[in-house]
């Protein structure tokens, strides 16, 4: 394994790449990212780099976004075959559709789309920002998508908005059951629940603490609590328990992203050895995705 690290460095070098991480993918992938996030963090942190070339150990609407924020570096993804089901469960097609259906309605859409989808958006969030970037729209209606239980913990907190919810939903939050964690707050006393917005109404609440993957992080951090039950993906694991010592974490059972595991040391080294992978999009879908993209990241724009 020290091999296989070793030469990622140096390939790291020798191409003058960044490796960026979602807090999802497996720890030893983790462990040799210059950045590891959530969503917002890594859109970040891919606009804000002076790299020549970006690695993405994530997902494809990951590597897309950074590349839609970097058009002239060359952005690859160790697995492009690494595709979240979410945000295939919304087209651009399907979105104009929408837009049809609600006249005057201002879409946002969760960064976990694919790119075709965001050029139809108004401003795009992540679950760190979903309830400012609503509270910020000024339009009394919008189409929030594709994430159902995102949607309708935006509504419950930006209660004077109407919000239209997609049928979208993440597999991997969607089934935590309220009896999982339930189950595990009983087995572990005085242990204190967090989840993830994605996850089912039944969930939110039982939770003491709701908020994304960074927000997670910064509440166990603060905590006093030494144990805590974690409704989101199990590759939270590793990045909670390094910032965390002494704290241990629990989730709920097959709380497991396949496509977040795809992506291993091995293959980020074949990547950066061939510079295989790499992220095209045509010219007009990148500068109409760049739009909400960038509402999103500077202070929103009224939509
Ligand atoms: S955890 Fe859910 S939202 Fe994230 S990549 Fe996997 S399927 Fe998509």
């Amino acid at each position: 394994m020290e091999g296989t690290v070793g030469r990622i460095r140096a390939l790291k070098e020798k191409r003058n790449a960044v490796i960026l991480a979602h807090n999802y993918v497996a720890g030893d992938v983790q462990d040799i990212a210059d950045h590891v996030g959530d969503s917002l963090g890594l859109s970040v942190a891919a606009s804000e780099t002076d790299a020549d070339v970006i690695v993405f150990c994530g997902v494809t609407f990951m590597g897309e976004t950074a590349k839609i924020l970097n058009p002239g570096k060359t952005v690859l993804m160790p697995e492009p075959e690494a595709r979240c089901p979410m945000a295939d469960m919304c087209s651009a097609e399907s979105i104009r559709a929408a837009k049809l259906e609600h006249p005057g309605a201002a879409v946002i859409g969760y960064v976990n789309t694919n790119a075709e989808s965001k050029t139809e958006m108004d401003v795009c969030c992540t679950s760190s920002n979903a309830v400012g970037v609503a509270s910020a729209t000024e339009a009394g209606k919008i189409i929030f998508l594709p994430d159902a239980n995102l949607g309708r913990y935006v509504s419950e907190n930006v209660p004077d908005k109407e919000i239209v919810l997609w049928e979208g939903y993440c597999p991997v939050h969607q089934s935590i059951s309220p009896d999982d964690v339930s189950r595990l707050a009983a087995s572990n006393p005085g242990a204190v629940v967090m989840a993830h917005p994605e996850c089912t109404a039944g969930v939110l609440a039982l939770a003491d603490y709701i908020g994304s993957t960074e927000g997670m992080v910064g509440f166990a951090k603060a905590s006093d609590a030494k144990t805590f039950v974690v409704a989101t993906e199990v590759g939270m694991g590793h990045r909670l328990e390094l910032e965390c010592p002494g704290k241990d974490f629990v989730f709920p059972p097959n709380s497991v992203c396949e496509a977040m595991k795809i992506t291993t040391l091995e293959s980020v080294e074949k990547c950066l050895e061939g510079m295989t992978g790499e992220i095209r999009l045509p010219k007009d879908v990148m500068d109409r995705a760049r739009v909400p993209l960038e509402r999103m990241l500077g202070t929103p724009n009224p939509v």
